[in-house]
């Protein structure tokens, strides 16, 4: 057909009303907002125009091109309300056996934690109100005493996240003043958290000490001066520096600090409660250790090891958690309802030391019997097979997981996975697509393969995955 031609059927696409009279299209004004729907309808409308200007749609018979264009319209137009009116954080399949993947939202909250935020959200609570005395309370008292009584510190403060936690720290303990730190723990942690940084901005000083590989407690002694407000040990979360290597211990700092007078502050990072080590983990000292060894002020995350949301958690004396208390600061980094009540539910799962292995979530996939895995990744080998058996081939393999949250790096998590190999598209083009679909599924692409690792796979989802993939691989991304 001629541009002319191209032309002269803009006429017969439809009237945005015509549209809207179509029953599909007025059964969806019902559960998506009208303005949306009127949206996507425009929207498909001048597409359609734009197309057929530039004469990229065929169309045989002019009489036949009013229902055509309707057809598509209608077509289109739903898909594109369907795609207007979802969320923009949407429910994704973990795939990629990276436990705490923070791209994802790291930690998965175990049941009682997801129940206390439900019933933070669904009505009043005594947040700020001491029922017994009938006056103001503090929104952190359960957890402090909880966090007291788990970890054996004299006092605790929690704050939105470990990065906030640090900063309200340093500039609590040592605005103004020097703050000494081993070469080696200057760390950089994702999304932009670097000691050095964090320091400048808490406006404290910063001394480095020793060299990247080594640094003794004489060090940190030498630097030393009247300016010094504290001495800040690092956990190295996200890399090790393995070889020719030499740490200060807690330990070491902490009889450094007493001699001098000075506070001593470990960065914990990803603090655990529980000892990982008995699951064959690499050694990582626990909170209650870090305690214990005389650590002033401790501090980790809440949605790292932990298994809870995401907070900033400080633990240690009493005196300088009192000063930290005091600062502007820590409103301006408080936490919220459902963090108070998600982390007080996770902190409760650590009194029974039985049972928190299965009730946290991370917990429980970091520590996933092999065996289980095995017969996971065998099962849902089968089911994906019986799905779209004739459009990929499907293979359970051995892999590796990992822990994630910039914990543990070095740690060996053999794993379970289902490779996929589709026939009609790249594992590109399948990754991509499944990125499209609700729920998305967000796998592991590792030398020109996509696997599918089960040890990230939440109990109740296999059928969903099974579904979503098979969707796929037949061309009908769900949306
Ligand atoms: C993860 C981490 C932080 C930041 O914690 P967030 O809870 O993510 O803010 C700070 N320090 C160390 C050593 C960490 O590993």
């Amino acid at each position: 057909m001629s541009v002319n031609n191209h032309t002269r059927l803009l006429k017969h696409i439809p009237a945005v009303d015509e549209v809207l009279k179509k029953p599909d299209i007025a059964g969806l004004t019902r559960s998506i907002p009208r303005v949306l729907v009127l949206k996507a309808i425009r929207d498909t409308i001048s597409q359609l125009r734009e197309e057929l200007v530039a004469g990229r749609l065929q169309v045989d018979k002019e009489q036949q091109a009013r229902d055509f264009f309707m057809a598509i319209v209608i077509k289109r137009a739903i898909h594109e309300a369907n795609l207007l009116n979802r969320s923009n954080l949407r429910r994704v399949l973990n795939v990629t056996g990276v436990v705490l993947h923070t791209n994802l939202g790291r930690a998965v909250l175990g049941e009682n934690a997801r129940q206390a935020i439900n019933h933070a959200a669904s009505g009043y609570s005594n947040l700020e109100l001491d029922l017994a005395t009938g006056k103001r309370g503090s929104r952190y008292a359960p957890v402090e005493q909880l966090l007291a009584r788990l970890t054996g510190a004299e006092a605790a403060l929690v704050v939105n996240n470990n990065a906030a936690a640090v900063l309200l720290a340093l500039g609590t303990l040592a605005r103004g003043k020097e703050v000494i730190v081993s070469r080696g723990q200057l760390v950089e942690i994702g999304g932009s958290f670097r000691i050095p940084e964090v320091m400048a901005q808490s406006g404290a000083r910063l001394v480095e000490v020793g060299a990247t590989n080594k640094t003794y407690a004489s060090d940190y002694q030498k630097a030393i001066t009247a300016e010094t407000a504290l001495l800040l040990h690092v956990h190295t979360s996200n890399y090790r520096i393995v070889g020719f290597t030499r740490e200060t211990s807690i330990a070491e700092l902490v009889e450094l600090g007493r001699a001098y007078k000075l506070p001593v502050m470990s960065d914990l990072g990803s603090g655990s409660l529980v000892d990982l080590a008995e699951h064959g983990f690499p050694v990582e000292p626990t909170v209650q250790q870090v305690v214990k060894e005389g650590a002033d002020v401790v501090t980790f995350s809440g949605d790292k090891l932990l298994g809870g949301p995401q907070a900033g958690i400080i633990v240690g004396k009493k005196e300088y958690l009192d000063c930290m208390k005091k600062n502007p600061l820590t409103r301006a980094v408080r936490i919220d309802k459902f963090t108070v009540s998600a982390l007080e539910a996770t902190l409760r799962e650590y009194i029974d030391p039985n049972t928190v292995w299965e009730r946290i979530p991370t917990l429980a996939m970091l520590t996933a019997d092999i065996n289980i895995l095995q017969q996971k990744a065998h099962s849902l080998c089968a089911e994906l097979t019986a799905a779209a058996g004739d459009l990929a081939l499907f293979t359970p393999v051995q892999t590796s997981s990992a822990v994630g949250g910039g914990a543990l790096p070095t740690a060996d998590l053999p794993s379970w996975a289902v490779e996929v190999i589709p026939r009609d598209m790249t594992i590109f083009d399948l990754a991509g697509k499944l990125r499209e679909t609700e729920p998305a599924v967000i796998g592991r692409l590792q030398d020109g393969k996509l696997l599918m690792d089960v040890r990230t796979l939440l109990p109740g989802d296999e059928k969903t995955l099974v579904e979503v993939v098979a969707g796929v691989l037949k061309g009908g991304a769900r949306v």
